[in-house]
């Protein structure tokens, strides 16, 4: 070997100096409210298995079976020889979910992201962004060669003043949020947005991927939660998250599937997703439809969690969601309480810079509704035994 790559050990070093070097867990065995990372049995509050679909028996047995009769892989690109119609099937599905014209399977919700904002603007476009929008959609903003504008987080007045600003005959723009911020847990102000983006024609697209199967009716997200059918033009959910499987989708009007299915790069130049991934995501729209108690459950075990923490004493910030962060503010004091806490038998990710703000280092909870109250309030008592061992409380 030439010695070529021997920068990137100093690089790793240094991050390593800084505590910026992941040390990912590894599950032994399925993942669930409690789950075996690293040989330790936890109270799981790390995933974004929202509803609990991702080991769901009928999930389980939905790819089990399409394995077995379609087989392990398709073989393809979707444009050349590798669609089937179980594709079709949970496009057909997941357009009347978000009550959308059409919809298109992407391998991630990373690429149907960065492969659409790519797909559709120009070098002569413009893209406003929120601040705290996610790693795909400033990747596909970068792809598009659009100019990007960002505005300070959940700032409409500002995203208002950037489109005028940028405003030119023959220019197009988007406005492009989160629905659900995921380092935060709160929603975005998407009805100021949308008014925005129609004073400016401008497309209106929204990235819903912790919010699809967790906000709004039946899981249908923020759209729906806000009542805004009809005024957000794409929008794009994870089939990774609260579905439980692999893979992401865009909804929108059938002539934007229709670009996507001839200039969505990822879509193009990337094999489909195989058999087992789509038939456990059609049972998990099954699943959604038949126990709406897990929604229920989702978020009466949101609200208790969340009060718990409340009770305590800690900051969780501007949550509004599931997702809790418990912000600390200084990067190391987080690191060892994550790593107390995983000791003391709860998981959850410690958070910090470049990931969050220097200073607003947290580690982040995600309650999901197969967690139980006995769960939840072993969770709360560990928290509470920790933080006052660290002095945070
Ligand atoms: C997780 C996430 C994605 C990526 O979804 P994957 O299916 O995991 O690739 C995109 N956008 C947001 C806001 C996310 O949180």
């Amino acid at each position: 070997m030439s010695g070529a790559l021997d920068y990137l050990k100093e690089r790793l070093h240094e991050l390593d100096e800084q505590g910026l070097l992941l040390h990912p867990r590894t599950l032994d065995g399925p993942t669930g409210a409690r789950a075996r990372f690293d040989g330790r049995e936890v109270i799981n509050l790390a995933s974004n298995n929202y509803l609990g679909l991702a080991s769901h028996p009928r999930m389980n047995e939905a790819a089990s079976r399409a394995a077995a009769e379609l087989g392990a892989g398709t073989g393809a690109v979707r444009t050349i020889a590798g669609s089937m119609a179980i594709h079709r099937e949970l496009e057909r599905r997941f357009a009347d979910f978000k009550r959308a014209e059409d919809a298109l399977m992407f391998q991630s919700g990373f690429t149907a992201n960065a492969g659409t904002v790519a797909a559709i603007l120009d070098r002569e476009d413009v893209i406003v962004s929120d601040q705290f929008n996610h790693a795909s959609i400033i990747d596909g903003a970068r792809l598009s060669r659009a100019e990007i504008k960002v505005f300070p987080h959940k700032d409409a007045d500002a995203a208002d003043r950037l489109m005028g600003e940028t405003k030119a005959p023959g220019r197009r723009q988007l406005l492009i949020t989160d629905g659900v911020f995921s380092m935060d847990g709160d929603i975005a102000p998407l009805p100021a947005l949308v008014e925005v983006a129609e004073k400016h024609e401008a497309i209106m697209m929204l990235d819903d991927a912790h919010a699809s199967g967790v906000l709004g009716k039946g899981g249908a997200g923020t759209v729906d939660h806000f009542g805004l059918h009809g005024r957000v033009d794409i929008q794009v959910g994870t089939l990774s998250k609260a579905i439980g499987v692999l893979g992401g989708f865009i909804a929108g009007p059938h002539h934007l599937i229709e670009w996507l299915q001839n200039r969505g790069r990822p879509y193009l130049f990337s094999t489909s997703a195989p058999p087992a991934v789509v038939a456990a995501c059609i049972a998990a729209l099954d699943i959604i439809r038949d126990e709406p108690e897990r929604l229920d459950r989702l978020w009466s075990n949101t609200r208790f969690f969340k009060e718990g923490l409340h009770a305590l004493g800690f900051d969780t910030g501007e949550s509004e969601t599931p997702i809790t962060p418990v912000i600390t503010g200084d990067e190391e004091k987080t690191q060892e309480f994550a790593r107390r806490l995983f000791e003391e038998g709860v998981f959850t990710p410690a958070i910090v810079y470049p990931t969050v703000a220097k200073g607003r280092a947290r580690v982040r909870t995600i309650v999901i509704a197969d967690h139980t109250d006995e769960d939840l309030n072993e969770a709360l008592d560990i928290f509470e035994r920790v933080g006052e061992e660290l002095g945070l409380l």
